[in-house]
């Protein structure tokens, strides 16, 4: 199976903001894909993200049926709560990065996390 892929660029910055590779490396949990993934931080906010991605429509198709998100209304209520908690705590501690690396504000990181697939409260 071939991903097909596009660059991937900050979500944040100016698309010319240099980036620096900083690991690269399969997935080894999952394993339905043999692409190698780049992933790189923006030299202007200090996010890392990949480049390239895979394309959008490429995306659900790297997740096995048995993946947690997609399998939630499946799990016993206490697990999802605890899952809830991880997933806020996770979007906070991105927020929290931004706003001090970046200055910006939250609307802007409102939509990070949308790409992100997590669902949160601010
Ligand atoms: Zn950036």
């Amino acid at each position: 199976m071939t991903t097909r892929t596009v660059p991937g660029r900050c979500p944040l910055c100016p698309a010319e903001t240099p980036k620096i590779r900083i690991a690269q490396g399969r997935d080894f949990e999952y394993g339905t894909t043999p692409l190698e993934f780049t992933v790189v931080r923006c030299d202007g906010c200090g996010i890392q993200f990949l480049d390239p991605r895979p394309a959008d429509d490429e995306i659900a198709g790297l997740y096995p049926d048995t993946y947690i998100p997609y399998r939630m209304d499946q799990l016993p209520a206490p697990v999802r709560a605890a899952r809830d908690f991880v997933q806020r705590s996770k979007v906070r501690a991105i927020a929290e990065h931004t706003r001090a690396t970046s200055g910006f504000a939250p609307i802007a990181l409102a939509a990070f996390s949308a790409s992100c697939a997590t669902t949160s409260e601010w």
